[in-house]
């Protein structure tokens, strides 16, 4: 390779940096904290598992499965896959530790970077992240409710309020195969008319029809029949109970009859959050029930529920309302001379380990010079530490932003700079 060859990051995957990257921190630390409130705890699995565990749990003849997945084989000829979303990592590690065996619901929530092959645009990466959470063992609607919930608390933290939660129920295996019935008779002679991707749909999972944004698929199904007027009794019954819930926790939502989802997984409650300021992409959050995956994963009969929320949907948000964050040293230690520099770094010690953000400068250039690099670096304080100071036991200090200074002695640094570390 010539020397004069430059690497850039793969397309679709970028570098997370400052500041954006206190934005990212800001919002799992807010996660973190109020997941927590809700008994849920951190889960870290492999970015990469058995492809098998993918096209099983994600379903064959979706897209993420049939175009997006970074698959290839190991040194070993195995078929191993990048994760495209959380859950079925969630689900196989909650098998395969058995974690059914421990009081229901078990309550877990991840934050990690998931690959898709989709063609890169805004707000579609090939790398991206999502805050996830999932929870094991409960089909009551209170699980779901409760969940809606804390993911709204979640935006409301962040300064996003503005947002739109759909809600919708897809049914389950008694009652979604006489759904699906209905709307492939509905659709009748004039499905030829669809469109390629939503022809293979028609055979594979009609209900995804309903989800297409092709314009001719969208004036087919106008009239369509709604899932929600076919629900057996139980699933009618789960959505009543939903919305009531939702209703006593204070949530707007609409009922979107058409958002089925684009995992197979789902059985039941489907959810998504969208926001109005993010063009195309607008999907912040999504989820739902998925009461048969981890039964379908070679688990037990575990109903579950759980959501994933786009990481660098909710920074561009986020970035819009909250003010950004620029952090600055505290002190900034301008050091005049070998004996400066010797005592100087003992003093950065002490404060460092107090919490203090100290910087410090070359102790073999002029003070002008340190001062101008205080500056560039928004330092609050100069410190400045030279022999005459050593010898008087007594450092000078300049605050940046209004030129005050005045001088103070060594053994009240510390105290110093309460309040501003
Ligand atoms: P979309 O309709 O935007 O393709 P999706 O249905 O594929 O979303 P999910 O698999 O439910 O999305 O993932 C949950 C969230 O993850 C989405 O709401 C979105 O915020 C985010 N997300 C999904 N795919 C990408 C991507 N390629 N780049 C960035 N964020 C993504
Ligand atoms: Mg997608």
């Amino acid at each position: 390779m010539s020397s004069a060859e430059k690497y850039r990051a793969l397309k679709g995957m970028r570098d997370v940096l400052p500041p954006d990257i206190y934005v990212w921190q800001k919002i799992e630390g807010i996660a973190s904290g109020l997941f927590a409130s809700y008994g849920f705890s951190e889960v870290r699995t492999p970015v990469a598992e058995a492809t098998g565990l993918f096209t099983r749990g994600i379903g064959e003849g979706t897209d993420i499965v049939d175009k997006e997945m970074y698959t290839f084989e190991d040194k070993g000829g195995r078929s191993i896959s990048l994760r495209p979303e959380g859950t079925a990592s969630v689900v196989r590690s909650y098998i395969e530790h058995q974690l059914h065996t421990l009081p229901s619901p078990q309550k877990f929530y991840y934050a990690g970077p998931m690959f898709r092959y989709e063609r890169p645009q805004s707000g579609r990466f090939r790398q991206f992240y999502q805050i996830g959470v999932e929870a094991f063992g409960s089909s009551s609607p209170a699980l779901d409710a409760e969940v809606i919930s804390m993911l709204r608390h979640f935006l409301q933290r962040l300064g996003l309020d503005q947002l739109v939660v759909q809600v919708n129920s897809i049914g389950c295996a008694a009652c979604r195969p006489g759904y699906t019935g209905t709307l492939i008779s509905f659709l009748g002679e004039r499905q030829g008319e669809l469109c390629p991707d939503c022809q293979r749909r028609h055979a594979q999972n009609p209900l995804r029809i309903l989800d297409c944004k092709v314009p001719q698929c969208i004036a087919l199904r106008q009239g369509a029949p709604k899932v929600m007027d076919h629900l057996c009794a139980d699933c009618r019954q789960h959505m009543e109970l939903l919305q009531h819930l939702l209703t006593g926790l204070e949530i707007p939502f609409v009922l979107n009859h058409e958002m089925v989802r684009g995992l197979d997984y789902y059985t039941r409650t489907v959810f998504e959050v969208t926001s109005g300021d993010l063009g195309a992409q607008n999907a912040v959050a999504a989820g739902g029930r998925y009461d048969r995956l981890v039964s379908e994963c070679g688990g037990p009969d575990v109903p579950a529920f759980g959501f994933a929320v786009g990481m660098e949907r909710i920074t561009e948000l986020v970035k819009k309302t909250l003010p950004a964050v620029h952090p600055a040293p505290s002190a900034f230690l301008a050091l005049l001379g070998a004996q400066a520099l010797y005592e100087g770094l003992r003093i950065a010690d002490r404060l460092r380990t107090a919490g203090i953000w100290t910087e410090t400068g070359d102790h073999t250039a002029s003070l002008k010079s340190q001062m101008r690099k205080a500056d560039r670096v928004a330092a609050a304080f100069v410190i400045i530490i030279g022999d005459d100071e050593l010898a008087a036991g007594e450092f000078r200090w300049k605050k940046l932003a209004d030129g005050t200074g005045g001088s103070a002695p060594f053994s009240a640094l510390s105290s110093f700079f309460c309040g501003c570390s």
